[in-house]
């Protein structure tokens, strides 16, 4: 099994006019990942904004860009980059600031740990109640129920992966809420 420090990481985040957001993203992951080998895979989501040409313009030789021809959405932007991404150890994250990369070498720690998937969780989750948590919370719950696998928080994007378990999911529009219930229930660690 591959040790963290000499294996490949991806950094795989979808896009959707991030224009200002997109260049203090790379460098905070760049903070975070001192030590480590990683590639970004930015899939920009048919933006209508700078995105693109602000990637373009960071010259980065560890930022990969994939640009998709319409807007497809959040989920089957990220399993664009998931089918791209190349490392042992794939971390996917929201591009609009809301995960820190700060937090993705605890994650890595935990993969290291033994798991198969590490989920991050919104803990002191900075969103509207009525409309974003309270549905939140109840699609949770729901999905523990039909599951019986408990995760946290199946919204948060941040979250990191052993290859061989990424590349077995297929994701489908919206369904990535799923995709940690799915990989325990076929006999993942999580
Ligand atoms: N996103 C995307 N395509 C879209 C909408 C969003 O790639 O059509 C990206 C967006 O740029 C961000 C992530 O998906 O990096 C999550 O989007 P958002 O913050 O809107 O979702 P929320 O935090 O509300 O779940
Ligand atoms: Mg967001």
């Amino acid at each position: 099994m591959a040790a963290l420090t000499d294996a490949l990481l991806s950094i795989v985040v979808p896009l959707y006019n991030e224009e200002e957001n997109v260049a203090l993203l790379t460098e905070k992951i760049h903070e975070s990942l001192k030590g480590y080998q990683y590639q970004i895979v930015y899939v920009d989501d048919f933006s209508t904004d700078g995105t693109r040409r602000v990637i373009q313009q960071l010259k980065d030789p560890k930022v990969h860009l994939i640009s998709l021809k319409k807007n497809y959405g959040q989920s089957l932007a990220l399993a664009a980059g998931l089918d791209y991404a190349q490392g042992e150890f794939i971390i996917t994250m929201d591009g609009d600031l809301q995960n820190d990369p700060a937090d993705i070498p605890r994650l890595l720690e935990e993969l290291e740990q033994g798991y198969d998937v590490v989920s991050g969780w919104r803990r002191d989750r900075q969103d509207r109640l009525l409309t974003r948590r309270v549905p939140s919370k109840a699609a949770n719950w729901l999905i523990a129920k039909v599951t019986g696998v408990r995760i946290r928080d199946n919204g948060c994007t941040l979250k990191a992966y052993r290859r061989r378990v990424v590349k077995k999911a297929r994701l489908y529009a919206e369904m990535h809420r799923f995709l940690v219930p799915m990989l325990s229930l076929s006999g993942s660690r999580v």
